[in-house]
């Protein structure tokens, strides 16, 4: 995108991929005032994820319309160009120092090292591998991801196979069964684990019943068959405790296997800079500004906790952006007071900290389904929840007016069932 000679040895800010979460941070913290922005990515071309998915239901949230993946990338790109940005792609960030010295890899240049007055980790997620799940069997080739599958397909106009299995019922697995069958792939089924699908409810629909997909759940690939080439796989169901039941094994027939069993936040430049993570998400603690436990870094994105569609990617890392340019023109809010914990049924909430004084947005996952629930911010606020999922995000608009009385430090999110009457909402 720019002659990396180019290069600037200091910058107002670096942002760390041009994903959707990079972009947004980018185009925010140049909105925000600061002069000099560089946003970097090891792909030849910004935009992340989405250059690959080519499929719609992107941008319903963030421009009230169904878009593409590239087309929600171009959006933000036409933004970034028309203000002042040093792009630089085919360019690895190595390292990242907690005085944000920040040390880049490129072929054109070599090894270069820029000074930045803040930044923002936009790396995005990885997704977990066979390997992850230790299947049994040979080592044949045939055995991929989903989200490699797509890239093959979509990109580089590869077919991976003939009949494919997908082994996890994640939303890639979801997107890949339709997009191997519109591409004449036999898919003789998805295999989830779980009790419950791990996709959005609209993927389930629209991937798989529009084109009669069956999806197993509560069963699970217990073993690859062939030396050179995928042959069959053996299929069980799994027990509560997801034991898989041999006895009821059967093999499937196919010469590809898709793994859709989850994504890992990208954060070996996290671990290195010695943020503290947070095991739930396995991304970086971040304050209500997106701050991580490092002075002047900030985070946005599936770095951060992996989600669910790209607008509250881009709702997190405008936030990012904009602190990012604040903490640099010496504009910064006053620290969080409220310590946010996952109480029953929550997994996991970002941000983990809030201030009493501001309006925030906070995102949870829930541990397992439930119905007609009720979502209480300990004692201060309740709202009725009509279906929670696992695979989808929960987000609550937390309002200075639930906290005027609360004099505490720290705040449980619970989920818990509305089989008993509620406090009043606010
Ligand atoms: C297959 C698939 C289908 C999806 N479908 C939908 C959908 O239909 N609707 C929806 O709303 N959302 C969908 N999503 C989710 C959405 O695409 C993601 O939430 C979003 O892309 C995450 O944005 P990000 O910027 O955090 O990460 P990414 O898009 O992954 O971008 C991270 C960038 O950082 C770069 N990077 C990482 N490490 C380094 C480094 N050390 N140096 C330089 N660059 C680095 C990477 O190259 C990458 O370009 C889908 C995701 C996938 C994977």
């Amino acid at each position: 995108m720019m002659p990396l000679s180019n290069l600037r040895d200091e910058y107002d800010t670096v942002v760390v991929g041009a994903g959707p979460a990079g972009m947004a941070a980018a185009l925010s913290a140049l909105r925000t005032g600061v002069e000099t922005v560089l946003m970097v990515d090891r792909e030849v071309e910004p935009g992340g994820i989405l250059n690959q998915c080519i499929h719609n239901g992107f941008g319903l949230h963030h421009f009230g319309e169904e878009l593409t993946g590239p087309e929600y990338a171009q959006r933000f790109l036409t933004d970034l160009l028309d203000h002042h940005i040093d792009i630089a792609t085919d360019c690895y960030v190595l390292d990242v120092t907690p005085d944000r010295l920040v040390t880049l890899m490129s072929p054109a240049v070599g090894v270069r090292q820029v000074l930045a007055g803040a930044v923002v980790l936009a790396m995005g997620a990885r997704e977990r591998t066979r390997g992850a799940i230790r299947i049994p069997g040979q080592r044949p080739s045939g055995v991929m991801t989903a989200g490699l599958a797509q890239k093959f397909v979509n990109q580089m106009g590869l077919l991976p196979g003939k009949r494919a299995v997908i082994l996890g019922s994640g939303d890639i697995g979801l997107i890949m069964a339709r997009r191997m069958t519109l591409e004449g792939v036999e898919v003789p089924g998805v295999f989830e684990i779980m009790p419950h699908a791990n996709g959005l409810t609209r993927n389930i629909v629209q991937c798989l019943h529009d084109f009669d997909i069956p999806l197993h759940l509560s069963t699970t690939v217990v073993e690859i068959h062939g030396r050179d080439r995928v042959e069959k796989v053996t299929v069980a169901p799994v027990d509560d405790q997801l034991r898989p039941d041999l006895s009821r094994a059967h093999t499937v027939k196919c010469d590809t296997l898709l793994a859709s069993i989850g994504l890992i936040p990208e954060n070996e430049l996290s671990q290195k800079l010695g943020l503290r993570l947070d095991p739930t998400t396995a991304g970086p603690v971040v304050t209500s500004t997106m701050e991580t436990s490092r002075d002047g870094v900030f985070a946005a994105g599936n770095v951060v906790h992996i989600h669910d569609l790209v607008d509250f990617v881009s709702q997190e890392a405008l936030l990012a952006g904009e602190n990012a340019a604040r903490y640099v023109t010496g504009r910064r809010p006053p620290a969080d007071n409220i310590k946010l914990s996952s109480g029953a049924n929550v997994a996991s909430v970002v941000p983990h900290t809030i201030s009493s004084d501001r309006e925030h947005t906070v995102y949870l996952r829930v541990r397992k389904p439930m119905e007609k629930s009720w979502l209480r911010l300990g004692d201060v606020y309740e709202k009725r929840l009509r279906y929670v999922v696992p695979a989808e995000m929960v987000s609550l608009k937390v309002r200075p007016r639930f906290l005027e009385h609360f004099h505490g430090d720290s705040l449980t999110i619970d989920i818990v069932p509305r089989d008993e009457p509620g406090r009043e909402e606010p």
